[in-house]
């Protein structure tokens, strides 16, 4: 599993940093390399837009 973000993002940036294992690239929508994310949950704790969540 991991963590996923939704449409909600704003592409702020706070999340990128936080992230342990670099799994977080930027862009218009910031993407998780699935491959890369080791569930941690450190990003979906930092996001104001509340826009990252495990994926179902
Ligand atoms: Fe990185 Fe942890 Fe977020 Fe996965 S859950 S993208 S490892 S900060």
């Amino acid at each position: 599993m991991a963590y996923k973000i939704s449409d909600s993002c704003v592409a702020c940036g706070t999340c990128i940093s936080e992230c342990p294992v670099e799994a977080i690239s930027a862009g218009d929508i910031y993407v998780i390399d699935p491959s890369k994310c080791i569930d941690c949950g450190t990003c979906a704790g930092v996001c104001p837009s509340e826009a990252i969540a495990p994926e179902a």
